[in-house]
Order: structure tokens, then sequence, then C-alpha cells
């Protein structure tokens, strides 16, 4: 497949506005502004665009029901919170491509009527926030933002709001408190963020991965942007490939493509030429799946399947010599802490997680610890808020269903680890 998202990025100084230009940014605008909103959302249903920051909702669809809803003031947002532990993909689009970004916003803002939008970006993206703010200012100084864009009379403002290191500010409703300068934590949906967003208006919420899209998928029509990769969940998807791989990175592949193809065609295998233990295939909210998983093609429906989920596309690789209760130790010390509060099964259910952890981490585990971790898991499931408290779970439940082993051996032996 040939490379869209990623087309422009290896090109010298391609964050630049006349490179990028050069390259074809920006050509996307007139195709857009000389159909009608209401066809260029048609248009991102027909494609079948699901949205790329882990749930996986239909983009076309989320944007008819905000476009839907009466009156002038809506709002667009970019969710660029990459917080995901093993999550980096959006960062190349962001300090690569901040431009096609742009592009994909002002397209977006005009589909559903937004004349506003913002970029929510991670604390810890400081370089892309230099980025982002000259990319928007270049934007600016060229007309593809602010009034009257291309002297079609499309108006579009756009700014960047830096958030303050909280990873549930990637949950949209945390997201829009935030942004509207309360403490993150979720809001109790409905209404949705469609009718009732940020500062109570229509608001649109979509991953930096999926807005990068719409320059694309418009460009070549719906029709031959469905033909790429999966039928259920087409398009182009980047995958951040880390762990103990020959060549981690971010691979632009067809949605769909194996496990196995991605791990041993793209990234050369397995580093050392060990053998393979484990793979997070989503990010690490994402059940862990072993090697018997390598032919299952990484989409939204496939690894629901296969007992995991597609996430952020966050591929994480272990090998033989990685011992899972360590992993699942790391992750749950992450939950636990980001954690937010607000409900009691994942605020306690997390911390008394990560007290199990640490005692296993000081060589003091009993085997009825792994029961006890099964037992805290059954009381935080499906009783949580939000997702973080189901996804908190995820990497304690899957590695003891594929690596209970490693945890007897673990306790039998007395092991410690870095707590
Ligand atoms: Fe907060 Fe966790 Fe409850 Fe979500 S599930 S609202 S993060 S306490």
């Amino acid at each position: 497949m040939e490379k869209m998202l990623l087309k422009r990025v290896d090109i010298p100084n391609s964050a630049d506005i006349d490179v990028a230009m050069k390259n074809g940014a920006y050509s996307t605008l007139a195709t857009a502004f000389g159909m009608r909103p209401l066809d260029v959302v048609s248009e991102v249903k027909r494609a079948n665009l699901r949205g790329r920051g882990g749930a996986g909702f239909p983009t076309g669809l989320k944007w008819e029901l905000c476009s839907r809803v009466p009156g002038s003031l809506k709002y667009l947002l970019c969710n660029a919170d990459e917080g995901e532990p093993g999550t980096f993909k959006d960062r190349f689009i962001l300090l690569q491509d901040p431009h096609l970004l742009i592009e994909g916003m002002v397209i977006s803002g005009f589909a559903i009527g937004a004349e506003r939008g913002y970029i929510y970006l991670r604390y810890e993206y400081p370089t892309a926030l230099v980025v982002l703010e000259k990319a928007i200012e270049q934007a600016y100084a060229k007309g593809y933002l602010g009034k009257n864009i291309l002297g079609k009379g499309v108006n579009f403002d756009l700014s960047v709001h830096r958030g303050a290191g909280a990873y549930i500010c990637g949950e949209e409703t945390a997201l829009i408190e935030s942004l509207e300068g309360k403490r993150g934590q979720p809001r109790i949906r409905p209404p949705f963020p469609a009718s009732q967003g940020a500062w109570r208006k229509p608001t649109v919420i979509n991953n930096v991965e999926t807005l990068s899209n719409i320059p694309y998928l418009l460009a070549m029509g719906a029709d031959a942007y469905a033909k790429i990769g999966e039928e259920t969940s087409p398009g182009p998807k980047l995958y951040g490939v880390s762990g103990m791989v020959n060549k981690p990175g971010v691979y632009e592949l067809p949605m769909g493509t194996t496990l196995r193809e991605i791990i041993y065609t793209h990234c050369g295998g397995i580093r050392g030429g060990k053998k393979l233990k484990a793979i997070i295939p989503g990010g690490a909210s994402t059940p862990i799946l072993t090697e018997q998983h390598l032919d299952v093609k990484m989409d939204f429906n496939s690894l629901v399947s296969a007992g995991s989920m597609l996430g952020s596309g966050a591929v994480m690789v272990m090998d033989e010599t990685v011992n899972l209760v360590n992993v699942a130790y790391v992750l749950v010390r992450f939950f636990a802490h980001e954690s937010c509060g607000k409900c009691t099964p994942c605020r306690e259910g997390t911390s008394w997680l990560y007290q199990v952890y640490q005692r296993l981490m000081h060589g003091e585990g009993r085997l009825e610890d792994i029961d006890l971790l099964l037992y805290i898991c059954d009381t935080v499931k499906g009783k949580c808020f939000c997702p973080l408290g189901e996804g908190a779970i995820q990497p304690v439940l899957s590695s003891i269903k594929h690596f209970r082993g490693d945890y007897e051996q673990w306790i039998k032996e007395g092991r410690r680890g870095q707590a």
C-alpha cells in the first residue's frame, strides 16, 4: 500500500507549510468546499472510517449526529492526548506533518458546521506544542485558517490547549472538562458530546490519526478508500511497534494486517532470534495475546473475536525471557496512579491490585494471591464509571489467563522485582 498518513514525514523540513504545500498539503480543501457539508459527512460515512483513538466509533455517524443538532455554535476537538502506554503513532503526525492534521480539521469543521477547533495536546509533548503553534501561525498567514478560507465564506479558528499530564483526559468527556478549565474527570453520558459537549454545545471529538485520514479520504473518494484493508474497518492504520523486535517504529499498513506480518515482515522478527512469548496488541489497556494469535488481523472486529482489542494500535512485543508478573505490575502501577478517583471500584480496586503486586515484587507473594487478584478484578469489572477501570484489569486478567505458570514460578521461587 502506498503511504498516505506518513507520506510526507520523511521529507526534510516537512512541518514547514511551503514544503508541505509543495507535497500536496491543503490541496483537498477546494474539493471539500465544492461540496455541501452534509455530502462531506455522507462521504465519510460511506467510507466507513472508524475512529483511530481506541473505541472505533464510526466517524461519519458521529459527525452526522453533531451536524443535525440545531444551533450555530459547535466545536471540533482533536484528541492529541496520546497517553496510552506504548502509544506513539500520533506524535509522528504532530511533529512531522502538522499541516495534514490542520487540513483535516478545517474540512471536518466545515462538514459539521463548527467554526472553532482545539487540539488538546498531552502535556508530555512539549516539542509538538512548538511545532503545532508554528504550523497554525503559518496556516493563518496563508489563509487556510481564520475567516473566509479560500474566499469560500468558510471560517475556522484553531488553537492548541495543553493538558496537564493526566491519562484520564484522553477520555473524551474528561478532556472536555479539562478544556473548560475544570478537574479532568469523566462526565455522565448521555448527553453525549455530539449534542452537548464543550461548554454544553454540540461537539465532535476525533483523534489525530482519524482527522488526518480526512484529506486523503476525500481526495480519493469513499469507494476507493473503502477498498483499503479490512472491509469492516477500512483505511490505512498506523501501528506503533515497540519492545523486543529488531525494527521498532511506526508502520503505516492497511487495516487488518496480521500480527505475524507486522512483527516478522515489517519489524524484522524478534531481537536476538529469541522466541516470541507475549504481545499487547493495542496499548496497555488491551488484553495480552500469545504467539498462538500471530495470524489474528489487527482490526477492530478480529481482535475482539480473539479476546483483545485494537485500542490505539500500539503493539508491544515480549520475548521468552520476560516474566508476565513484572509486566502486569508495571501496568497496574500506572493505572492505579492514573485512576481519577471519581468512582470507588476503580479507585479502590486499582490500588488494592497495586498492593498485591507490591507484595509479589518484594518476594512475599503467596499462591492464594493469584486468585485474590482475580477476585479484585471481579469487583472492578463492569462497575466503573469510565473505561479506565475496565482497562486497568485487562493486564491482570489476561496475564493470569495465558501465563499463570509465570505467577506460580515467581511465587514459588520467591522472586523479587523492582517495586
Ligand atoms: Fe475515574 Fe477510574 Fe472511575 Fe474512570 S473508572 S471515573 S478513571 S475512578
